[in-house]
């Protein structure tokens, strides 16, 4: 599988990425957090529904059993393992699996069950006595299609009848008559290629219509016409199915163009809380000065496992390759790392198998490692015009309190500039920032 995300190529400093670097990232992002998963995300927020018409009842089930699947289906469920449908899949499965076919945008973050919740209605609309293609589901990329395509593998395992086919570059499949594959997965160029140029689908035949990842996909040149372009292809009577991890205004626009009449279903994330943190800062004037602070904290706590942010790639690596030289275990998350990478050292984390993990800003962004009891800044989050970054600070520090847990949090302060960005930050949540003496670390515990 060729490697598409983007390369960061000496482009000093690592913290920051140009608009179309940012929007190729997402996908590279996207990709990793599959990678990575193999659960549902904790979410104890309700979800919100906006019904078509808001006249007709609201079904939503607690198990599979009640939407009455076919036993094929049903028994790939439960062998990949689902007990019980997840938050979002309550709701969106009535809905996409109810006659005659409803329409349907839904907004959740990655991990909640979204992907699974449509593959389940795809495979359920499907009738495998038919050979042509009667769902389409349109990816923002190769990787992310073939992703899709192995969960339609694992849940349609004891449907064999039902066949999936890639319309992604480099598939190369002869032209002239159609294709017998009831459910194609791919590109947005590659597809519309298969239904205009070559012919290989016939797009009046097609039922289920599915924009995957709607968010990373319209920040890819080209995709969100070519979509389009697809979509205005399709009876008026298809099934159209939106799903996207994030809803700004552009996507809400791109959704409301593609799927009329829908239903709509919103999980609101996890808010993110320094409530249950303590956080400490340590003055130092150097970087050598911050490792040694740093030693000082790990020969006075205990520290079963920590997240250190460095600003840029240089830093990370160095600091690397000091503490594996203190006889840590350490692993570096760094941005030349291919996505199955860095998927891989996460993994390792996960498992306990890394004690540290040494991180970049671009690296780190959107990973979810819950079990980190100590997350510590070795350099203050920061935007390129050296504005503190709040929201950034939040995401890294509010994962070490999560379920009830206590976390730590300690920065490293070296300059004015950051002592500055400290007390803003301070100042921004209205929570205090303690200064720690690491020659006097009895107060952390
Ligand atoms: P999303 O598309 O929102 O990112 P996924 O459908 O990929 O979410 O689901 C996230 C993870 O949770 C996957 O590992 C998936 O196998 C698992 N999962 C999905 N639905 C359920 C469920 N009902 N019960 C248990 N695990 C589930």
């Amino acid at each position: 599988i060729p490697n598409t995300e983007a390369k960061e190529t000496a482009k000093p400093p690592d913290g920051y990425k140009s608009d179309e670097e940012e929007k190729v990232d997402r996908a590279a992002q996207s990709l990793l957090n599959k990678l990575i998963r193999n659960s549902l995300v904790n979410n104890t927020n309700q979800v919100e529904v906006l019904q078509r018409d808001p006249n007709s009842p609201l079904y939503s089930v607690k198990t599979f059993e009640e939407l009455r699947l076919k036993p094929q289906l049903l028994q790939g469920v439960y062998g990949m393992g689902f007990n019980r449908p997840s938050k979002i899949q309550e709701t969106a499965l009535p809905m996409m699996l109810a006659e005659p076919p409803q329409n349907l945008i839904a907004q959740s973050q990655s991990g909640t069950g979204k992907t699974a919740a449509f593959v389940l209605a795809m495979l359920s609309h499907v009738d495998p006595a038919n050979k042509w293609t009667q769902c389409l589901c349109i990816s923002p990329t190769y990787e992310l299609a073939l992703q899709t395509g192995k969960v339609v593998e694992q849940m349609g395992k004891f449907y064999p009848e039902v066949k999936l086919a890639y319309a992604i570059r480099g598939n190369r499949v002869e032209g002239g008559s159609t294709i017998q594959e009831q459910i194609v997965i791919g590109t947005p160029g590659t597809m519309s290629d298969w239904l205009t140029k070559k012919k290989l689908i016939d797009p009046k035949k097609v039922r289920v219509f599915v924009l995957d990842e709607a968010d990373v996909l319209i920040g890819m040149q080209g995709h969100q016409d070519q979509s389009i372009r697809i979509q205005r292809k399709l009876p008026k009577d298809c099934q159209m199915l939106l799903f996207s991890a994030t809803f700004e205004d552009s996507v809400w626009q791109f959704a409301e163009r593609v799927v009329p009449d829908p239903n709509i279903i919103r999980l609101k994330r996890e808010e993110e809380t320094l409530d249950t943190i303590k956080q400490y800062y340590v003055h130092c004037g150097s970087k050598q000065d911050k490792f040694d602070a740093l030693c000082n904290i790990y020969g006075a706590i205990t520290i079963a496992q920590a997240m250190i942010f460095c600003h840029t790639r240089k830093t990370a690596a160095w600091l690397s390759n000091r503490m594996a030289a203190e006889g840590h275990q350490v692993a570096l998350l760094s941005g030349e790392l291919t996505v199955e990478q860095r998927a891989a050292i996460i993994q390792r984390f996960r498992e306990g198998k890394e004690k540290v993990l040494i991180t970049t800003n671009v690296c780190s962004r959107g990973i979810d490692v819950e079990q980190v009891s100590v997350v510590i800044n070795f350099d203050l989050p920061m935007d390129k015009d050296s504005n503190p970054d709040n929201e950034t600070y939040l995401h890294r520090i509010g994962r070490t309190g999560r379920f009830g847990k206590r976390g730590l949090a300690i920065n490293m302060v070296d300059s004015e500039q950051s002592m500055a960005v400290l007390k803003a930050i301070e100042e921004h949540f209205s929570k205090k920032i303690v200064e720690l003496d690491t020659e006097d670390l009895d107060e952390i515990e």
